[in-house]
């Protein structure tokens, strides 16, 4: 059995190997190759991924696989995940048909080059066409994978394993029953909260350095890994020891870049911090995009934005701006990082109305998966659900229906998992606080060690190992998510931001 699963392992090691080689290749693309390597890095990367999945689903694999089935690992141990995984991506990859992935791949480049030039025009008609084929090209993958429930199941499980359309819609009506009201009572208070001192000038560099203290104090390891600057801020890694995070900057806009900084460096602490025994494996970083980015809003919201943490760096924020925050309080400037107020673009959303930018689209993408919704009539089906949800009509398509990239790369599925992770932030850091009572008063020292610790211990160290729901288990004892802590975290943080009675 250990030569079977010695072959196994060194198969899968020359697959990762190709895949971080592809990753690598990936990072350069948005950080630093220049435009006309695009086409040219577009053929090697397709080339790369046709490769990867050639020997991933190689007959042998399955082979293997189904020796290792009669070994007696322990659950818990790396050998029985390692079977367990990969059994699953294996089964995955081999129900679609080759034809239909060199189609995705090519329809979903060309799509994204399209939806550019039609969101830079804010002309959804050019678009039209193509998200029409990318929609029909979802359907097909949903039922080359199959489902039980509903067509939606199949695609959500690329990025949630396991997690249903049915239980992201039922914590979503839960979240909608409460925030929908939040929002509204904090329209009538606007006036409580002015974010006047985070519009000004802020020099770029001085923006670079003051965000490498809290990313490095977080526990960043710049050993193993490193920051760059990007037009879309994103995560990736090629290793454990060795994780990419990029950020961008906006002169007139201080937040992005100091929020969107903790942001990937929360992605990143979970990618640095798998057990050195999962390095190379394909058990190695995160386990789905929920969980994946609970990290990240932690780190960005529930600690960034604390005023235990601005009560340590905002003496040292003074310092590196004074002409722009020396005469400002703190409690203003914290206040101004917390303003919540309705607004077009989801990425700029803050911490309440964002969740509503991501039932709008869970709504809209079931209504085009299920043919209820024509891609033709999908603007207007945008703008009404934003004047219901948020109260706003986008002034043309590039701040409405045009303004993410995901569909025209063919994801779809995927944007329940922004809000999973706030729920799922939210969940586990309510379990932190019972072990560890004491850790706001750590932040106001400019402490993360211990928080870090604590999620190293039981979430990050296994890796892809656990899916969400058995992580949930394991450190909640919660039977699956639970929107309980999060709606008590947003409650209280924003009754008394707000004066709310
Ligand atoms: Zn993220």
């Amino acid at each position: 059995m250990q030569a079977k699963l010695d072959t196994l392992n060194s198969k899968l090691k020359d697959i990762q190997n190709i895949n971080h080689a592809a990753a690598v290749l990936g990072w350069d693309q948005q950080t630093y190759m220049p435009p006309g390597g695009a086409a040219a890095r577009a053929e090697q990367l397709s080339t790369l991924s046709k490769i990867s999945h050639e020997m991933f689903t190689a007959a042998e694999i399955g082979e293997l696989l189904a020796d290792l089935a009669q070994a007696e690992f322990d659950y818990d141990s790396d050998e029985a995940s390692l079977i367990r995984v990969i059994q699953r991506d294996y089964d995955k990859a081999r129900k679609l048909p080759p034809k239909l992935v060199e189609e995705m791949s090519r329809t979903f480049s060309m799509g994204q080059q399209v939806w550019t030039k039609a969101r830079a025009e804010k002309d959804f008609s050019q678009f039209q066409d193509i998200l029409a084929k990318i929609v029909d090209l979802n359907i097909q993958v949903a039922e080359a994978y199959g489902y039980e429930e509903s067509i939606y199941d199949a695609l959500l499980d690329q990025y949630e394993p396991d997690m249903k359309a049915s239980d992201v819609q039922q914590v979503f009506d839960e979240l909608k029953a409460e925030l929908v009201p939040l929002v509204q009572a904090i329209a009538e208070h606007q006036e409580v909260v002015d974010d006047f001192v985070l519009q000004q000038e802020f020099d770029e560099q001085t923006q670079w350095d003051f965000g490498l203290l809290p990313l490095q104090a977080i526990g960043f390891d710049m050993q193993r890994g490193r920051q760059d600057k990007s037009a879309h801020p994103f995560t990736t890694s090629f290793s454990t020891n060795d994780v990419r995070i990029t950020t961008r900057f906006h002169r007139e806009m201080i937040a992005s870049a100091l929020f969107g900084t903790l942001h990937e460096g929360g992605h990143a602490l979970y990618e640095q911090n798998s057990d050195p025994t999962l390095e190379g494996t394909p058990l190695a970083g995160g386990t789905s995009l929920g969980v994946h980015e609970s990290q990240s809003r932690l780190w960005e919201n529930v600690v960034g934005r604390s005023r235990e943490f601005w009560q340590f760096y905002y003496p040292k924020l003074q310092e590196f701006f004074p002409k722009q925050f020396g005469a400002v309080d703190r409690e203003v400037f914290y206040r101004a990082i917390n303003k919540s107020k309705p607004s077009l673009i989801r990425v700029e959303a803050d911490e309440v109305t964002y969740n509503l930018h991501i039932f709008l689209r869970f709504e809209l993408e079931q209504a085009l998966l299920t043919n209820s919704l024509k891609v033709a009539d999908l603007p207007e089906a945008w703008n009404a659900k934003m004047e219901s949800y948020l109260g706003l009509t986008p002034p043309d398509d590039a701040k409405g229906v045009l303004q993410d990239i995901h569909w025209s790369g063919g994801m779809m599925g995927y944007f329940p998992t922004y809000t999973l992770g706030n729920i799922l932030s939210l969940q586990f850091y309510s379990q932190t606080l019972k072990d560890l009572p004491d850790l706001p008063e750590q932040f106001a020292k400019g402490e993360f060690g211990a928080l870090l610790e604590w999620f190293r211990e039981h979430i990050h160290r296994h890796g892809r190992k656990f899916t969400a729901n058995e992580l949930i288990q394991r450190v909640t004892g919660d039977d699956g998510i639970k929107a309980g802590p999060y709606l008590n975290y947003i409650k209280r943080k924003y009754s008394e931001i707000y004066e709310l009675a």
